[in-house]
């Protein structure tokens, strides 16, 4: 079996979650800060149709306000009010989710605030509203009102950084080997011998890492190089219709040292 197709087993998908669980969906070397750069975040703000919740509003507050965005199949049920939601625009679909989080205490408490008082606000804003030649002031209040609310937290989430957050789940993160053992299957490790990392860091660090190979006997066989162009994934997924995406440079080997 080929390293791609091990990846692609039942036995390594199993493995694969319980390692990301382990490590709460967080690369271990940036805590997501990294992957999440790229992306844009807002809070979940309702789902866009009544009787589905494949798609979603995002309030992020900025000009772009309630974004929509699809969610893969199986991740609709972790998506709740107080989250905060991470998505990016991807071919084929329009918008996805690709990660989410909970909110912070800090957080917690100004959402509170936010949503609960926002609920007055439009309250009094309808109320008003009906007799809007005379109370066009009380108007205006109440939508500075909002508008100050929105700016606080805002701001909050701009200052922060990651490295506390609780994340529910997040896509596109990687587990990376610390040593390799011949014939042992991917799966066949033992957990501690696993971590979690986000693309950027998983490339950088086989960049510039060189791997420790065991035989069965533990015996230390060599240390090699990943490869050059896949950096040791011996596959690219994306380039799947080609040659189910087998990097043509190791042909799926992996490493520098075994290209032969
Ligand atoms: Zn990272
Ligand atoms: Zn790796
Ligand atoms: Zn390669």
């Amino acid at each position: 079996m080929t390293y791609p197709e091990q990846l692609d087993t039942i036995q390594w998908k199993s493995k694969r979650l319980t390692i990301l669980k382990r490590d709460g969906y967080k690369c271990q070397n940036c805590l997501n800060e990294k992957l999440t750069s790229e992306l844009d975040k807002g809070l979940f703000a309702g789902y866009c149709f009544p009787n589905s919740k494949e798609a979603i509003h995002i309030d992020n507050f900025g000009t772009d306000n309630n974004m929509r965005a699809g969610i893969k199949d199986g991740y609709a049920q972790y998506i709740h009010e107080s989250t905060v939601i991470y998505s990016r625009k991807v071919p084929k679909w329009r918008r996805m989710v690709l990660g989410v989080r909970k909110l912070d205490s800090l957080e917690k408490n100004i959402f509170d605030k936010y949503a609960k008082k926002n609920i007055e606000l439009n309250k009094e804003f309808r109320r008003n509203f009906n007799n809007y030649e005379d109370n066009t002031s009380v108007i205006t209040k109440i939508l500075e009102e909002k508008e100050n609310r929105r700016i606080e937290f805002t701001k909050l989430n701009i200052e922060k950084k990651n490295s506390n957050y609780e994340w529910i789940f997040m896509l596109g993160l990687h587990i990376h080997h610390k040593y390799y053992i011949n014939q042992l299957f991917a799966w066949e490790y033992k957990d501690d011998a696993l971590i979690t990392l986000c693309e950027t860091c998983h490339r950088d660090l086989h960049e510039k890492q060189e791997v420790q190979v065991y035989n069965n006997e533990y015996e230390l066989i060599g240390k090699y190089k990943y490869c050059s162009r896949c950096h040791g994934a011996g596959v690219f997924p994306e380039y799947s219709h080609v040659d189910n995406g087998i990097c043509f440079r190791c042909k799926g080997i992996r490493y520098e040292e075994l290209i032969n």
